[in-house]
């Protein structure tokens, strides 16, 4: 049962409406998105659409929050405890918050349930326990020369902007949020437009945890018009965007101009390598499971599968009678495996890729449509689908596609594979299958990726940094240090000496007179 008495949307024409948080005050807008649910087309929610202004209100409230300091000076201990009782209502209203989720952005529910709500209870309890284990400061050396004592603290930044996606809104706005907020910063997330509300939901989570009015705004709004202008806010001294590597580079373009620190968790075109030694049934299903979670639109999904020659059809065989058991259908169903694509924008952009690929000379070996018939009539749905003979300078090898696309190549030496899993701008993910583990990490050292499976994937720990190499972005969230990124690091040197005549200061000034 939950334990919010407060409701982050309020009923109007029979369905839930979103307004922003602004300064710890719900904030209507004249305008409003419609959120739609992708299995049905039927109406979920309407949201506040946000404007410029409603995002220059927030980064006030924020700004001001932030300097009023009450927030920043509680010690790590009291704002630790805070997350705790964030993670405990969370946890009461995980179902409620799991349909909502399947409802508004597609995902199978029994999934949602372990990774749209499972992951962030994980992902909470982990930035709980760093703000308890952390270093705020901690000495330096002693140095005896001239004899100093020296200090480093981690401080605050300030206003912490985050930009969310749609694919995991909960998960990807919690790896923002909550690590900015464990280390005192005031925090703007924007979300996005199609999936808004989840950062809503835990709004009223954080401030019935304690949180003060202003350090946490969620505002709504277009990416080229309220997203754009946040980034380029001089009050904003931070940004975590997840998003495509597209809207990435202008965020940094953007955020240069102000100098503000940036962190960027793009796009991906993850190499999956079996290895002539893999355990095949292992191999198949996780290959599936690489490609196919939340139907392709995971950034660090393995679609580029790449397999030795001499196992190529068995494998492909194996992989589509495996993929025909596999159940695609409405998200709310126990039995579904495999939901919608987002919008229809995504699916007529994801069929476009399958028609590039077909043009292209891959070869189709399955899906490649949209499914149509009972259950289809609504929503929007694309096959999963496997190409084979893929070369990796072929559009579908090279570009993200965000969909149930699987690209499949052959290689004949281990170099080979290397080179052709390295072969990208991209650097998010990859795995190897091999059945000795030696080998597999010989492999796994020479790939350029963040994050590495061996045997498995989609295997994102807490405890693990995460992030990507080349165009797949800047800097990590999760991990040891996660709260690196939302702090400043400041040098305090005490002088021991004291006296003047022991500094340097005789370099620039010259010696003291001589005293009576
Ligand atoms: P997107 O880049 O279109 O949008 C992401 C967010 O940025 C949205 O909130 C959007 O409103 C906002 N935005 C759009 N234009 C903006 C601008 N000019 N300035 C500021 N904000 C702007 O991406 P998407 O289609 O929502 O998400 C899919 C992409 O996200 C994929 O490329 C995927 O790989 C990537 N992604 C990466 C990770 C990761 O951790 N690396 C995780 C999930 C998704």
């Amino acid at each position: 049962m939950s334990t919010v008495t407060e409701k982050a949307a309020v009923e109007r024409q029979g369905v839930p409406h979103y307004r922003m948080f602004i300064g710890g005050e719900w904030v209507d807008s004249d305008e409003q998105y419609e959120v739609i649910n992708p299995a049905t087309e039927e109406l979920v929610a309407t949201a506040a659409k946000g404007t410029t202004a409603h995002a220059d209100a927030a980064v006030a409230a924020a700004k001001r929050s932030f300097e009023e300091g009450v927030w920043r000076n509680t010690p790590p201990v009291e704002r630790a405890a805070v997350l705790d009782r964030v993670l405990a209502t969370l946890a009461s209203r995980m179902d409620e918050l799991a349909e909502l989720g399947s409802r508004e952005c597609g995902f199978p529910l029994r999934l949602s349930q372990a990774i749209s709500v499972g992951f962030p209870l994980m992902h909470i309890q982990h930035f709980a326990d760093l703000t308890r284990a952390y270093e705020w400061e901690r000495p330096g050396p002693v140095t005896g020369q001239v004899l100093n004592a020296q200090l480093v603290r981690r401080e605050p930044i300030g206003v912490c902007l985050g930009i969310v996606p749609w694919n995991f809104p909960l998960v990807l706005g919690a790896w923002k949020a909550i690590p900015a907020l464990a280390a005192g910063n005031s925090v703007v997330i924007k979300v996005d437009e199609k999936t808004p509300t989840a950062q809503l939901e835990l709004a009223t989570m954080l401030r019935e945890a304690g949180l003060p009015d202003g350090v946490y705004n969620v505002v709504t709004g277009d990416g080229e018009t309220v997203g754009a202008h946040l980034v380029a806010h001089p009050d904003v001294r931070k940004v975590s965007f997840t998003g495509s590597t597209e809207v990435g580079r202008e965020v940094m373009r953007t955020a240069a101009e102000t100098i503000k620190k940036v962190t960027l968790e793009l796009g991906g075109k993850g190499p999956n390598i079996v290895l002539d030694d893999a355990d095949l049934d292992a191999a198949v299903d996780g290959s599936l499971y690489a490609f196919l979670l939340h139907a392709g639109q995971a950034c660090e999904s393995g679609t580029r599968l790449l397999l030795p020659t001499a196992l190529h059809d068995e494998f492909v065989e194996r992989l589509i009678a495996r993929l025909k058991t596999l159940k695609i259908g409405n998200p709310l169903d126990a039995g579904t495996d495999i939901g919608p694509v987002m919008n229809a924008v995504q699916r007529d952009r994801i069929l476009g890729y399958i028609e590039r690929g077909k043009k292209e000379g891959a070869t189709l070996a399955h899906g490649g449509t949209s499914p149509s018939g009972p259950g289809f009539e609504k929503g929007f749905w694309v096959e999963p689908t496997v190409f084979t003979d893929v070369t990796n300078d072929m559009c579908i090898a090279r570009e993200e596609i965000f969909g149930p696309v699987l690209s499949v190549l052959r290689y004949d030496s281990v170099d080979e594979a290397i080179k052709i899993a390295n072969d990208t701008e991209y650097g998010l993910s990859a795995g190897v299958w091999s059945q000795d583990v030696q080998r597999a990490l010989d492999v796994a050292r020479r790939l350029q990726a963040g994050s590495i499976w061996i045997n498995d994937w989609h295997n994102i720990s807490q405890h693990m940094p995460f992030g990507g190499y080349k165009q797949s972005g800047n800097g990590r969230e999760l991990g040891p240090d996660a709260l690196d990124e939302f702090t400043e690091e400041k040098a305090i040197t005490i002088d021991l000496t004291g006296h003047v005549s022991r500094r340097a200061y005789g370099l620039v000034i010259g010696t003291p007179p001589a005293t009576a």
